[in-house]
């Protein structure tokens, strides 16, 4: 059995001044189909495609579809297969734990608290990933550290413990500008609302645009605190 804390930090060190699109084609000659590449279909996520195509390998790239999207995102879904040649994923969440929500919750009940919002997130995405990633030993996403509060412990590659897996965030050190650079430069599909003041997007009816000075984060879950801005798939 390999000691996953040591082999991890092993690539830290190695990886560090790496690209991201050289620690794509590492993982993916490496473990082939046990390596995932998951997107949110959000600038990061559009990024991270666009890398893993350029290199050449054959890699499994997959979306989690909780049933709220923007049809803006489907849209989406369409032009990147198109662009790259390639099939995004798209997982569903169990139809009875949805049912089960909706019944207990109301169909928007994760306005009326955390843990109702939270229930919510679990039944639609938290369980549809858990099972997805048990079919991997790597998962690779488009995490940046500047993102939010949440996310500045972050590294480059950690052990989740959770999920049983290596975890793979070759975008953590960019900046949103550095995103953004990049999908201009080379012309990356990307969805509309950026264009429209949605810095993130998720569910529907849990993202809005941003205001100046607001924070890039502050349209999702917009009346939670900052502290509890995450739907659990990266941090319960
Ligand atoms: S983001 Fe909103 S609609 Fe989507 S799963 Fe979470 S609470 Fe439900």
């Amino acid at each position: 059995m390999i000691d996953n804390k040591k082999q991890i930090k092993d690539w830290i060190k190695e990886f560090e001044d790496k690209t991201p699109g050289e620690i794509l084609s590492f993982f993916f000659s490496e473990f082939g189909e046990e390596a995932i590449l998951a997107t949110g279909l959000g600038a990061e996520g559009q990024v991270l495609t666009d890398l893993a195509a350029k290199t050449n390998q054959p890699f499994r790239i997959f979306t989690i579809d909780p049933g709220r999207l923007f049809p803006e995102s489907y849209k989406l879904i369409e032009r990147t297969n198109q662009r790259y040649n390639i099939s995004i994923t798209v997982y569903f969440p169990e139809t009875e734990a949805v049912e089960h929500y909706i019944q207990h919750h109301g169909v928007n009940g994760f306005y009326n608290s955390v843990e109702s919002r939270k229930a919510c997130c679990r039944a639609r995405k938290v369980n549809t990933l858990m099972r997805v990633l048990s079919t991997a030993k790597v998962w690779i996403c488009g995490l940046r550290s500047d993102q939010s509060v949440t996310r500045t412990n972050m590294q480059l590659i950690e052990w989740d413990e959770r999920h049983n897996l290596i975890k793979v965030n070759p975008l953590i050190y960019w900046s949103e500008k550095d995103v953004w650079d990049y999908i201009h430069q080379n012309n990356v599909p990307y969805n509309p609302l950026h264009d429209k003041g949605y810095p993130t997007i998720g569910c529907q009816p849990c993202t809005r645009p941003i205001r100046d000075g607001e924070s890039i984060r502050s349209g999702r879950w917009w009346w939670e605190s900052p502290n509890h801005k995450e739907c659990g798939l990266h941090r319960d």
